[in-house]
């Protein structure tokens, strides 16, 4: 496999390149080749310009895409990015290593995407979502370190959760290019950790890197489900789900297996939300949001629910509005 790690952390010594340097040296030690772009270190500028092109289609009005396009036609990219998007091209796995900026990527980063994630070229008519660069085949993983902590962007934190912050760059760069966005890799705040805890988020690395090919990707809606590009044709279907008698023993023994159940449906994006109330209350509900079809789909799926036979459901459709 060849692996793509692009890099964005001024500090060569920082965790987050000790990150990507492990990363670097657990594919090779697994025989992948490793293209490792360190963008400070190659002084890597994400200024998106004319100096992008080498060919110029309006001299009078600059329009990114179009020079892109027109740059594709002619073989017009400056050479600094010529390189640059043939590295993308060429990658099986595409790794983005950065610090959380602003709920976001630095800066550098940021503008690699904007100047080498080029139109015609890279992206652009039948070449998004399924279509796109990656063809639903190529994976991509984010491997980042954070000043805040889990909880922070745990859903009930201060900040947005984890996928809303991610959302740019798992669905808006990798799903829109047809990457396979892997579950994320996140150090919680290195800072204030002791230094053997960020020993084992090292080592948890190199063991995590060990089924990129393998391991279930995200999942998430494809082009196919939004004819030009409208509404999603799958429906929204709000499931209340009810424990008419209390806990038993029995019940708690099958959470774990209810919990990994859901995990799985939030990956294949089957289940968008849930709620549940404390698991105390009586009489206890949970609240299910699922993206699909019809709602004798929804009805199969929660008959596989290890704690299906201790709850009652009432599934409700919702409008799009
Ligand atoms: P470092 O400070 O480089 O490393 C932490 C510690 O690890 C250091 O003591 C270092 O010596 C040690 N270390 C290095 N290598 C190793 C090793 N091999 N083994 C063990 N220890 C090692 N945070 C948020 O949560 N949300 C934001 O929106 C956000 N916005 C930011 C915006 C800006 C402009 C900046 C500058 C920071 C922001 N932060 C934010 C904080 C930022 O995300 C964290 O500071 C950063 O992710 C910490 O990672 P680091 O690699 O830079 O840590």
């Amino acid at each position: 496999m060849k692996i793509l790690i692009v890099h964005a952390h001024h500090e060569p010594k920082s965790f987050s390149s000790a990150l990507a340097r492990r990363a670097e040296t657990a594919f090779q030690a697994q025989g992948h080749s490793v293209d490792f772009a360190d963008l400070y270190a190659e002084h890597f500028n994400p200024v998106s310009e004319r100096r992008n092109f080498s060919t110029v289609k309006d001299p009078q009005y600059l329009k990114q895409q179009t020079e892109e396009a027109y740059a594709t036609e002619v073989g017009g990219f400056a050479p600094d990015l010529e390189k640059e998007i043939r590295r993308l091209e060429s990658c099986d796995l595409l790794i983005f290593s950065y610090p959380l900026w602003w709920f976001g990527m630095p800066a550098i980063l940021k503008g690699w995407v904007d100047r080498v994630f080029a139109a015609g070229r890279i992206y652009g008519g039948p070449k998004i979502y399924e279509g796109g660069l990656g063809q639903s085949r190529r994976r991509a993983l984010v491997l980042m370190t954070t000043g805040g902590g889990p909880d922070a962007y745990g859903g009930f934190g201060v900040n947005p959760s984890l996928s809303n912050v991610l959302a740019p760059v798992q669905h808006g760069v990798f799903w829109f290019n047809g990457f396979l966005p892997l579950a994320p890799f996140v150090a919680w705040s290195p800072v204030r950790i002791t230094p053997e805890e960020r020993a084992k988020y090292l080592d948890s690395l190199s063991e995590r890197l060990r089924t990129t090919e393998s391991e279930p990707p995200l999942v998430l809606p494809p082009l196919a489900d939004f004819p030009g590009w409208g509404k999603d044709t799958k429906k929204r279907f709000m499931v209340t789900a009810t424990r008419p008698k209390p806990m038993d023993e029995i019940f708690k023994s099958h959470i774990p297996a209810e919990q990994a159940h859901l995990a799985e449906w939030r990956r294949l994006g089957l289940l968008l939300e849930f709620h549940m109330m404390p698991p105390q209350a009586e009489p206890w509900r949970a609240f299910l949001l699922f993206r699909e079809t019809d709602a004798t789909a929804v009805q199969k799926h929660l008959a596989t629910l290890p704690l299906a036979p201790w709850l009652e459901f009432e599934i409700t459709e919702l409008a799009q509005v």
